[in-house]
Order: C-alpha cells, then structure tokens, then sequence
C-alpha cells in the first residue's frame, strides 16, 4: 500500500494525483487512471494497482493503490517490492491517517456492524469525555465509549495507575497463582460490594463473567447437599441482554442478536419483561403485581429444575433502556429465596454509578448470590470482568482434587493486574472525588432534557435511569407505530448527532444517552442539543 485518498465529483473517466510511494517516490504529479464506475483494478506501464475505490457518497470516492512487484521501482529500495503495514508511520500525517482508514475497511471486522456499509471514523485521543478522531475533529463520548468510561479519558489517576503497575509486571495468570495487585482489587471489591459477596472470580469481559455465572450456577447444584442434578434451567427475562457467547445468548432476549443462534444454545424458561412498554416489539409491560405472579408460577411449576434466575437488576439497557417499576427486584429477589433458587444479577452495563448509587442493587436492598461487574470495573480503561459470589456458593466447590468439584473454568487474562490496578484507582477516583455525590445534579440535568425531548414529534417514549435514557423514535407518535426497521432511524440520528459533535449510540429505534460520570452538567446540555438535532434530522420532526 503506497498511496490513498479521497477525491470528489469525478465520472467517467478520471484522474487522481499519486501524492507518494512507498520505496518509490512517485515524483510529485503522477497520474492514476481510475474508471467509474468501480471496476477491475488499473494497471498500464508505471499506474499503480488500483485497490480501492469505495462510494463513500454521491460523487465521493476514496481510494488507494500499491505499485506490483513486477513494476519496477523509480528509485531501487529494499528487494521488498510491496511495503509491511507498518510502511504507515513513514508516510506524512494526512496520507498515513487515509491508509489507516483503508485498512479499517479492509481488514477490521467490527461489532455490531455491517461492514459493508461501514463508513471509518478513527478515534486518535481522549481526554475527560472527549474524543478527537485522526482529523483533529472532537467528540463528546455520549456513550461512555460502549457505556464503560467512568472517569473520562486520560485520567490522570487511572492513567499513572496502569505506568505503575506496568513498572512490575504487566500480565502473570491467575490460574493457580496471584499477584498483589489482583488480590488487593478482589478485596476493594468485597468491601464496595452488597454485603455477603467474599468471592471473586476475574475473567475478561461481560459475557465471560455471565458464562461463569451461569457455568457456576449449574455445578452448585451438582455439588449441593444433596446434589439436584436436574437444577439444569434457567429463568430469563424477555428481552434481556447478557452477552454475546452462547451462554449468554441462551438466556438472551434480544431477538435481532439472539434468535438465528438458538440452535447453538439452551432454551431459557422466559418471563416477560416488567420494563417498557418494549419500543421493539410494542408488547405492553405487564404490571409489577402480574409479573411477580408469574414469576411465582413459573418458579413453582419448574419447581426442582431451575438452577438460577438471571436479570439486569432496575433497568435492562441493550434491551432498550426498559425500565423496571421499583420493587420488581426485591420481589424477584424473595421469590428466588423462597423457592430456594439461585439469583445472578448483571450489573456489567449498570454498575458503578451508573443507576446512581455504586451498584443497583443496592437500591432495593438485595445481595444476590452472583454479581457480574465488567465495563466500569477497570473505569473503562482495560477488559476485565468479575463474578462475585457468596460463601455458600464457594463451599460448594471445596473438597480435595479427587473430590472432583473445581471449577474448571478460567480465562487467560482473567484477573490481569494492570487491569487491576487501574480498576483500583477507579476505586479511589470514586471515593476521593466523592463521585456518587455529585451525580444528583447530573442526573436532573438529563431528566429536565429528556422531558423536553420527549416532546419532540417523532419521539415516543423516553425512560431514564440515573445517568441513562433512551428516547424511542416513531413513525407515529399518536398511534406509537415504529418506523420500519430498514430505514434504520436511530442509526441516522446518531450520525447526525456527530455532526453536532456528540458521539451517540442506537438501540435500533432507541436513541441512548449514556456520558461517562464525569460529564458535567454543561456538557450534558450539549450531548442532548446534539441528540435533538440529529433526531430531528432523521425523522423530519
Ligand atoms: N451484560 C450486559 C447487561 C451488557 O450490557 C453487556 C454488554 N453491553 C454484556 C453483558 C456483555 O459484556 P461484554 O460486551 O463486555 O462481553
């Protein structure tokens, strides 16, 4: 890869200006032939190889091309005729930043995303709950970077944290040894915790913690007194989102993510979800009284073959910031304890601050016997997830290796301690900055925006909890009708939003607003300007 760029208005035939060459420097003026439409790659005595023309917008082009090895080069260089990757750094700023953007394209399959239609934006630098991509424009983080970033960016703290440990070391396993500053983690952890969780078990990310969780779950059961190898099931709420690995995915709710892989998984036991009314399904929320109901009738009649009940505690977030009316919790919570089954909470999107207090549950009093924490347990920094579970469920799991009751499960940087140790001054950033106190006014700032945004035209229904709303975009707000999911609404309306400089994410119609904590209330002001304009941008309103 030699050259790249982006060109714009040109049809038929046309021609771009070769800026660069990798071990031959193209003299200043050379010129590609390119054809349009996008054809067969160009070649004709010393043209490069065209290898890209991408439509990027009517009549954009970007595009790149690499001399081939039987070109022989102007000026002689290494007998490599085609540059490594790293050829990249040699190249001037603008040019290096155009060929970042092409592999981005060409080699980085991203999540959640249809690469086909992917247009690159490259974020460079943070710092606080900005971003600024490789063109200097910046960004407020709307969404906490993936509902993760706690501090900001570029933390001072959280940044000398990870300088620190990486003076030590910067990974060792956490299969069969420790490090001091995992353990230190583990025990901050217990002490932030509800109490009753003394156990942690480290794993990567959020979806590693819930299949812990859920691999857990099971073998207590094998390994109770007396066993109950039946215990094989597991209750669910609809439209929950617990991650992407099959495990995850088998008690899932999110039919768009989950439904093609239901062959791959188990079938969890389903009770419908108390939030809403759901703006993807249009399926009314069923009344806290009912869903208790039927939540008490489902644990009865499988009674002896559920293992856990598994839920977001206070609001399920991917599945379309659903709120939950208070006491749905607590109710859960003592329905599981009568029945005697075991209750996992995932707190990986609404812990630490999130909802307000340091983790949800917390606000309706309940310790469950499994707490998934991930995104905000390294203050957004570093993958790093954890299970927290209870004595009892530990002593289940005790015996000699003969005993055969080890948890034989693990990941490689489960538990990894600059992850660790950057988790550890988030804990401190927490309690020195007194950061759960000043979220009050951060979060009435956002409730006085989203009651003026539920105004909007086009906007159905808003929900917020603590620091997080979502705002639903309709075809029709009298009647609630959805726009058609082709037409991809939320979408638009977040990549109008960036325009305004604010980075938001959708939840297919659902416009999410979720700052770092740090946001202040200025910036929140500007995050929900930016989410009008674009919704009204792509809805017309
Ligand atoms: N649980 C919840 C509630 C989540 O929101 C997510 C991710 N958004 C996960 C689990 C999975 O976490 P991860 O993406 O880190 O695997």
């Amino acid at each position: 890869m030699i050259s790249s760029g982006v060109d714009e208005g040109f049809s038929g035939k046309a021609k771009l200006t070769a800026r660069k060459a990798y071990g031959l420097r193209t003299p200043q003026g050379i010129e590609i032939a390119l054809f349009h439409p996008m054809g067969n790659p160009t070649r004709a005595g010393n043209i490069p190889q065209i290898l890209l023309r991408r439509q990027t917008g009517r009549p954009r082009f970007e595009w790149a091309c690499r001399y081939t090895p039987s070109m022989p080069p102007a000026q002689p260089s290494s007998s490599v005729a085609l540059p490594p990757c790293g050829s990249a750094n040699d190249e001037p700023d603008a040019v290096r930043a155009d060929l970042v953007r092409h592999w981005d394209g060409e080699h980085v399959w991203h999540a959640f995303t249809q690469m086909q239609e992917y247009e690159p934006l490259l974020i460079e630098r943070g710092e606080g709950a900005w971003l600024t991509d490789t063109a200097g424009r910046r960004y407020l983080d709307g969404s906490a970077s993936m509902w993760c970033n706690v501090h900001g960016h570029r933390h001072p703290r959280l940044d000398a944290a990870i300088v620190s440990q990486l003076g030590k070391v910067a990974h060792t396993t956490n299969l069969g040894l420790s490090n001091p500053t995992t353990v230190e983690f583990a025990r901050r952890l217990v002490e932030v915790a509800p109490a009753g969780l003394e156990k942690v078990f480290f794993t990567s990310d959020g979806s590693s913690a819930i299949e812990a969780a859920l691999k857990m779950a099971f073998q207590y059961w094998l390994q109770a007194d007396p066993p109950q190898p039946e215990r094989t099931r597991f209750v669910a709420i609809g439209e929950a989102y617990h991650g992407d690995t099959l495990g995850a995915i088998g008690v899932g709710g999110v039919d768009r993510f989950t439904a093609m892989f239901a062959p791959l998984t188990f079938e969890a036991i389903r009770l419908p979800s108390p939030g809403g009314p759901c703006p993807h399904t249009n399926r009314p929320a069923a009344s806290l009284a009912e869903s208790l109901a039927d939540l008490d009738r489902i644990l009865t009649e499988h009674r002896g073959t559920i293992a856990a009940v598994i839920m977001e505690p206070l609001v399920q977030v991917a599945g379309g910031v659903l709120v939950h009316p208070p006491g749905f919790l607590r109710g859960v919570r003592e329905l599981t304890q009568r029945h005697d089954i075991l209750l996992i909470l995932d707190e990986v999107a609404v812990g630490f601050g999130r909802t307000g207090t340091m983790f949800a549950c917390e606000q309706e009093g309940v310790t469950p016997d499994f707490l998934c924490l991930a995104k905000g347990l390294s203050g957004g920094y570093l993958p790093m997830a954890a299970t927290l579970a209870t004595a009892r469920v530990w002593n289940a799991f005790l015996g000699t290796f003969a005993d055969r009751r080890t948890f034989f499960h693990g990941h490689t940087y489960g538990g990894n301690p600059l992850a660790a140790a950057v988790g550890l001054a988030s804990l401190d950033v927490f309690r020195d900055d007194r950061v759960l106190e000043g979220l009050p006014e951060k979060i009435d700032r956002l409730r006085d925006h989203v009651a003026r945004l539920a105004a909007i035209d086009h906007v159905g229904g808003v929900r917020q909890c603590g620091l997080m709303a979502g705002l639903d975009l309709v075809a029709d707000k009298t009647t609630g009708t959805a726009y058609p999911w082709q037409e991809q609404r939320g979408t638009r309306a977040c990549l109008a939003a960036r325009k305004h400089g604010v980075l938001l994410r959708q939840l297919g119609d659902v416009v999410v607003l979720m700052p770092p904590l740090c946001v202040t209330p200025d910036e929140i002001d500007r995050m929900c300007a930016a989410a009008e304009a674009g919704i009204r941008e792509a809805t017309g309103a």
